[in-house]
C-alpha cells in the first residue's frame, strides 16, 4: 500500500493558491472581458504562471490554516507583481488560441 492511500493527503493545501486566485480576481475584474481572453485554460495558465513563479506556503492542518491565513505585506506584493506578470503574459500569446 503506498503512502498516498494509507495516509489521508487531502488536507496539504498550498495556501498561496488562494491568495493568487483572489488576486488573480480582483486584477481581471479591472480587465474588460474583450480586451483579454478568460477561457478556463487561460485563467489556468494565469493562475500556473504565477504560482511556478512564487514560494508555496503549503499547509497540513486547520491550525496551520489558521497562521496561514495571514498574508503578509511582503508575500502580497509578490503575488500581486506576479500575477501582473501572469496576465500579461498569457493574454499576449494565448495557447488557447483566442485573441
Ligand atoms: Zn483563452
Amino acid at each position: 500500500m503506498s503512502l498516498a492511500e494509507r495516509y489521508d493527503l487531502s488536507d496539504l493545501t498550498n495556501q498561496m493558491e488562494d491568495f493568487v486566485f483572489q488576486e488573480l480576481e480582483s486584477q481581471l475584474n479591472a480587465i474588460a472581458d474583450e480586451d483579454i481572453c478568460k477561457c478556463n485554460d487561460c485563467i489556468l495558465d494565469m493562475a500556473c504562471f504565477a504560482l511556478n513563479n512564487l514560494t508555496p506556503k503549503y499547509r497540513s492542518s486547520l491550525i496551520g490554516s489558521l497562521y496561514a491565513k495571514v498574508e503578509s505585506r511582503e508575500v502580497h506584493v509578490g503575488v500581486q507583481k506576479n500575477v501582473a506578470q501572469a496576465i500579461q503574459k498569457i493574454s499576449q500569446n494565448p495557447l488557447c488560441g483566442n485573441v
